[in-house]
């Protein structure tokens, strides 16, 4: 594994992958219009249930103007801890987990048969079935099936390092209640450290952890203004890069 260099093309100093979770309505009608209007590629994890083939029709479209469309499982299990629910994450087995997501794969593929490849992300940040002497880690499973998976544990502004992350258990940064200065302001410390900043976000002007639109719009016009040193990329795309600079 190389410890000197960097995997980010044409000198750039920083990966910056803009990822949006659970198909929130504002993602479709704030948020891609701006990305698309600056030629900026996002990463949209949806959950594919009730009425999918309808729901996921926009999402072709997304797909085909170069965002990528990733996995986040059908049932978007969660802690018990969380809300007290009678079913949670503490009460699956890998096996369970396992087939919602591959049930989730197929009918992305399905509806969205362009995009072939996909990373995953964990619902609610966590990455555990069961509890106590039970409690497993289901990111080996997440390692089998994709190139890489996003989590959420990441904060006090820090990134990840290539050379050192773990692609299937990629910490993301929640961008909820920040400001535009402040998301700025975590991919020029990204950027100072040669890291990867995954930041998450899910409504935009919209829901309990959103993010203003100025701010995001913000945030957007900072990185196409500084793409000589900011390489806004997929999580699929830096995720491969990654893998391969490592060798
Ligand atoms: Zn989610």
């Amino acid at each position: 594994m190389p410890t000197t260099g960097s995997p980010w093309p044409d000198g750039k100093q920083a990966a910056i992958s803009l990822t949006f979770d659970d198909g929130a309505k504002s993602q479709l009608e704030r948020a891609i219009p701006y990305l698309n209007k600056l030629g900026l590629p996002g990463t949209f994890y949806l959950n594919p249930r009730d009425d999918w083939r309808e729901r996921l029709k926009p999402w072709r479209e997304v797909a085909a103007a170069g965002h990528e469309i990733g996995n986040h499982t059908v049932g978007h299990p969660c802690s018990r801890a969380l809300w007290g629910q009678e079913h949670g994450l503490e009460t699956m087995t890998l096996e369970q987990l396992e087939s919602d997501i591959v049930t989730a794969e197929e009918r992305l593929r399905e509806a969205i048969p362009e995009q072939t490849e996909r990373t995953f992300c964990y619902p609610c940040y966590y990455h555990h079935v069961g509890s106590g002497r039970d409690r497993q880690s289901y990111v080996p499973l997440i390692a089998r099936h994709f190139i890489a998976g996003r989590g959420g544990t990441c904060n006090l502004g820090f990134a990840v390092a290539p050379s050192g992350c773990d692609l299937a258990y990629l910490e993301g940064h929640p961008a909820e209640r920040l400001a535009g200065y402040e998301l700025i302001g975590l991919c020029e410390r990204a950027a100072a450290r040669g890291h990867w900043l995954l930041l998450v976000f899910h409504g935009i002007q919209e829901g309990a952890l959103a993010v203003a639109d100025g701010d995001f719009r913000e945030l957007c016009d900072h990185l196409k203004r500084f793409e000589d040193r900011f390489w806004t990329a997929t999580v699929l795309d830096a995720a491969k890069r990654v893998k391969a600079w490592r060798g």
